[in-house]
Parts: C-alpha cells; structure tokens; sequence
C-alpha cells in the first residue's frame, strides 16, 4: 500500500457531544486532515449529500438517529458504498459492535481514544480505500482498452468504417433478423470509377485520401441504423435496414451526387472522382445473405459497364 497524503482527504466526524467533536477534530487536523462536522445523523445525511467525504468516524450512541441507522442508509445507497466508516463506541457498547459491522462498518475506536491507535486506524482505512479506488480504476481502464481493441479488430484502419469481416458477420445477422420479420431492407455496392488512376497520377497516399475522403462523406449521408463497411480496395458495401427499393435508390443517388461533388485540393487541380452502385433489396429468393450481396455486386458490374458514375437496381 501506498503512503498517504492527509491533506488530500475530508474526514466527517459525527459525534453528539461538541467536546468529541472538538478533541476528534483537533487530533485530525494537527496532524494535516481536512475535517467536517454533524451533531446528529440528518445533519451528517446532509453533509455526506452536499460532498462525498473520504471517511467518516460516526459516533455508536446518538438521541434521534443512532450511529447504526445513519450507517445502514449511508451503505443502501449505491453511491456511497465505499465510503469507509469507522464508529467511535464507549468500552460499555461494544455489544453493539456485531451489528455496526452487520450494517457495514470498517472499524471501530474505543472512547476515550489514544490519539495515535485513531490515527493509525484513520490512515489504514484511508490507505485501503485508495487502493480500492485505484484498483478500479484500473479495471475500468483496462475493460475500455478491451473495447477499444475489440472495435479495432473490426475497424477498417485506413477509413475507419467496418471491415469486411466485421461487415459480414453484421449484415449476415440482420439479414436473419429481418428475414424472420419480413422487414423490406436493401444493400448498396458501391466502387469507385478508375480509382486506379488517381493511384497513378497522384500517387498512393493521395488515393488513401481519396479513399478516407470517400468514406467520411458516404457516412455523412447515411442514417444511424446504415451500415458501412469497406469491402476490398475502393469497394464499399452500406446496408439499409427497413428500406425498400425506392428509398435505397435515393439513398444512392444522393451517395452518387455527393461523391461526385468531393473536391480534392491538389498542387494545381482539384481531384474529382465519381462513383458506381449497383443496389439490391431483399426479396425472398435471396436464400442468404450471399445472394443479395451477389445482386447488387451485379448490378454493379452493369452500372460499369454501361458508363459508370450511376446507380442499377438489381
Ligand atoms: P473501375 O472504374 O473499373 O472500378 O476502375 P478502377 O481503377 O477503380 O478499378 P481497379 O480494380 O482496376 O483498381 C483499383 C485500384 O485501387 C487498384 C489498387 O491499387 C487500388 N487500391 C486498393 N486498395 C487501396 C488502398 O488502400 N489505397 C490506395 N491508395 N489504393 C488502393
Ligand atoms: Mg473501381
Ligand atoms: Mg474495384
């Protein structure tokens, strides 16, 4: 465990008697704490609701709400229940004592107290929960890089859309999904016009800009619940869920102008490219999801053929 630094932490300490109060608070704060006070359980309720204090010394025996009940709130709720408290007993209550770690006390301290066992017991408790604290941070640092590896795993790292693999497994769920619903929805293919050219007059970098480009202005006209992944070099597939014929070629229309309106500043011209797309929706002979892909990917071999830089419905 790590040592602490006792001007980081607010220590409550709640206690009846303002004599208490005053010795507790003095111990605490010679030797570097930041303390805060209540007379009562509602008063320490408010204060433990205005701020989170590090920990609290709580006194067993008090009129109105007793050390027990005020402990039993503060551990029922969620965000208070790591709050570390130690309650503060005379020699005669310490039947009581089961039950305050029934209720979840850390600890306890013996009145009248020995400056040095309450301070050794405060930093102990302190030293555990900074720990605590650390180790779950952590854990929660390490479930998000999990995440985000496992996002990587399914990211295209050029564009940063769905790789093919992720994009299959997607597409190939919602196909059965709405299959099973007999949902109309459709896919686009979608490959851009003599890309290879713009690789060989610009060079390779500025195709990947072209093709980073490309992919933030496909995703910019596409709804949330679109999917769009990257399927081979400049060849891109968007699924469209809960849409019918006549609504993916709008979506595709509108994908083709835009395409066709990307500038590409360039030393001395502007790069434009267009692009082809062939688009299919689902209809019941497509036994999987590999038939419908296989429509569009036709559809789209017909859009080139016939000129490129337009739209052909399977
Ligand atoms: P078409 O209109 O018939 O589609 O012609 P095209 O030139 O676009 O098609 P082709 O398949 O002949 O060429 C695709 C080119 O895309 C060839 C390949 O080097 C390039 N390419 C594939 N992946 C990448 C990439 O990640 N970055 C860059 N810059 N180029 C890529
Ligand atoms: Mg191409
Ligand atoms: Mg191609």
């Amino acid at each position: 465990m790590t040592a602490i630094n006792p001007e980081k932490f607010v220590i409550l300490v709640v206690d009846d008697a303002n004599h208490n109060l005053s010795v507790i608070g003095s111990i605490l704060e010679d030797e570097g704490y930041d303390t805060t006070f209540a007379v009562n359980g509602q008063q320490a309720l408010e204060r433990i609701e205005n701020f989170i204090p590090d920990l609290v010394l709580l006194d067993l025996m008090m009129p109105g709400m007793s050390g027990i009940e005020l402990c039993q709130k503060v551990k029922s709720q969620e965000k208070w229940i790591n709050l570390p408290i130690i309650f503060l007993t005379a020699s005669q209550e310490q039947d009581s004592l089961l039950k305050a770690f029934a209720v979840g006390a850390v600890d306890y301290i013996v009145k009248p107290f020995h400056a040095p066992e309450l301070l050794a017991r405060v930093r102990l408790h302190l030293e555990l929960k900074e720990t605590r604290d650390r180790l779950h941070q952590a854990l929660e640092e390490q479930a998000r890089l999990a995440a985000t590896l496992e996002n990587l795993a399914h990211v295209d790292p050029l564009t940063a859309v769905w790789n093919r693999r992720y994009f299959e497994k997607l597409i190939k769920q919602e196909f059965e999904r709405n299959d099973r619903y007999k949902r109309a929805f459709s896919v686009l293919m979608l490959d851009i016009d003599y890309f290879k050219k713009i690789n060989d007059t610009y060079g390779h970098n500025v195709g990947d800009e072209a093709l980073i480009e490309f992919a933030r202005v496909v995703q910019n006209n596409l709804r949330k619940p679109d999917q769009l992944g990257r399927f081979g070099g400049e060849e891109f597939v968007v699924f469209l869920p809960e849409t019918d014929r006549e609504a993916a070629l709008e979506v595709a229309e509108r994908l083709r102008c835009a395409i066709a309106a990307i500038e590409i500043p360039h030393p001395q011209t502007i790069i434009r490219f267009t692009v082809s797309i062939g688009a299919a929706t689902y209809c019941e002979r497509d036994g999987n999801f590999r038939a419908l892909l296989l429509r569009s990917d036709k559809a789209l071999y017909t859009a080139k053929t016939q000129g490129r830089n337009r739209v052909v419905e399977a």
